[in-house]
């Protein structure tokens, strides 16, 4: 499977993991405004029956909404035209609680009208509770021009979620599953990444070190023909093809081995006086027989001032032999590199390197310093890389408190320009 269709997939389970939560929390919500009225409708019950058995009302036909004013989810007052007993109260409230299924308990009160007080207080405790502690009752006082039952629940919310209790140990239940299916995605998603980094890693390798060992196979076996020695002028050439080849290989092992080997730790720095005209020219010689194989044209235009900076000149030269050969790499036609090294009137010097290759779309650029990255029509262009170049171009211009920036156009070309601090 591509990373690009499991992106998608990444992409598509997200959005069925928000629903689903989204989905899960409305439903929640409907529970408890479900349970809520389910409690609402118990005591409203209990209180028709409660009327049925003591008659708190003169007229036994008299609707019970009626009766009963709710002042908040928590609190019912239940008008009364007569005042019954405490205990004939309790035994038939608390029979018809338990009727009803009111599993929570309740601070009772009864008003009285004429001397405006309450004339007894008491604490029911939940329908077969066997809580015999007692909490504080002593509502506040509501005063009315009426006598009242005041039915005051002090633990319904706890209660309603009680009995959501089902609901909401399989909601958490969900979510854990969810949150397992989505780090086990995530991890799948950043293996197969891996994955591709290194098989890419590997294929590359493979080319990059290919080539040279061929030829340079090539070149020894020639060498060690018996006659050779007759011909000075081969003898030379393949020696030097030996050489070059050689040289090339240490360079590529060179970088791969402090680009590894540096990781997120700054670039160790050797510094000393570099001449910046003469540091590009060794750079540009050390990659001449690269230049020549690709018929490229550089044009170097060096500062007359004679610029010096102290910096780590292998490092220096090995970013401009990263950036050159790139810009030779990725051109289409005749390669045309410009290199200018300016002295400015700020606090840098800046080197630009302007090639007439194949661009970078705008959208890939802030990648293009990340380790192992490689534009993706890299390879369609039929060019090996390992994407650890500019990577190592930005560790060391770090390491030197230097900048870089880029400047790109889609089939047209490319300008890397770097800034070193002159102090
Ligand atoms: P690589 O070994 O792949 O060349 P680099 O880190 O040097 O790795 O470059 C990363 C990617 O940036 C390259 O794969 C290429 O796609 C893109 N790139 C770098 N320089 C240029 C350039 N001058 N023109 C076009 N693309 C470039």
């Amino acid at each position: 499977m591509r990373s690009a269709t499991l992106r998608w997939i990444m992409v598509g389970c997200s959005v069925i993991i928000a629903f689903i939560l989204v989905a899960q929390l409305y439903w929640l919500r409907r529970v408890y405004n479900l349970e809520q009225q389910q409690f609402k409708s118990s005591v409203l019950k209990s209180i028709q029956g409660l009327h049925g058995d003591i008659h708190i009302a003169d007229d036994p036909h008299q609707p019970v909404k009626q009766l009963v004013d709710i002042v908040d989810a928590d609190t019912y007052l239940v008008q009364l035209d007569s005042i019954p007993q405490k205990d004939t109260l309790r035994l038939y409230l608390s029979n018809e609680f338990e009727d009803f299924g009111v599993w929570t308990d309740c601070n009772v009160a009864v008003f009285n009208k004429y001397q405006q007080q309450y004339l007894y207080q008491y604490y029911l405790p939940a329908a077969s509770s066997k809580n015999v502690s007692t909490p504080k009752t002593g509502e506040p006082l509501i005063k009315m021009g009426y006598h009242y039952l005041l039915l005051y629940f002090p633990h319904r919310g706890k209660y309603i979620i009680q009995e959501m209790s089902f609901w909401i140990v399989t909601a958490v239940l969900l979510l854990l599953i969810l949150i397992g299916l989505s780090v086990s995605l995530l991890y799948l998603y950043r293996q197969k990444f891996l994955n591709e980094l290194q098989k890419d890693f590997v294929n590359n390798f493979t080319h990059e070190f290919k080539t040279p060992l061929a030829v340079m196979k090539i070149a020894a076996d020639v060498m060690i023909q018996p006659d050779i020695i007759q011909k000075p002028e081969r003898l030379a050439r393949y020696s030097a093809v030996i050489k070059e080849q050689t040289e090339h290989l240490q360079n590529q092992v060179d970088r791969l081995l402090k680009t590894a080997s540096v990781e997120n730790k700054k670039l160790p720095v050797k510094k000393e006086a570099c001449q910046l005209n003469e540091l590009i020219q060794n750079a540009l010689g050390q990659i001449e027989p690269f230049i020549s194989s690709r018929n490229a044209v550089v044009d170097f235009l060096p500062d007359e001032n004679e610029p010096v900076i102290h910096a780590d000149r292998w490092q220096l030269q090995m970013v401009i032999i990263n950036l050159v050969e790139n810009a030779i790499k990725y051109s289409l036609n005749q390669p045309h590199i410009i290199i200018e090294l300016k002295n400015g009137d700020s606090d840098y010097y800046s080197i630009s390197v302007k090639d007439n290759g194949i661009g970078i779309e705008q959208k890939n650029i802030k990648y293009l310093f990340k380790k192992f990255y490689r534009v993706p029509t890299g390879n369609v262009h039929n060019v090996t890389g390992f994407g650890l170049g500019l990577n190592f171009v930005k560790k060391v211009l770090d390491a030197h408190n230097g900048k870089i920036s880029i400047h790109s156009v889609v089939d047209i070309g490319t300008e890397f320009k770097i800034q070193l601090p002159k102090k």
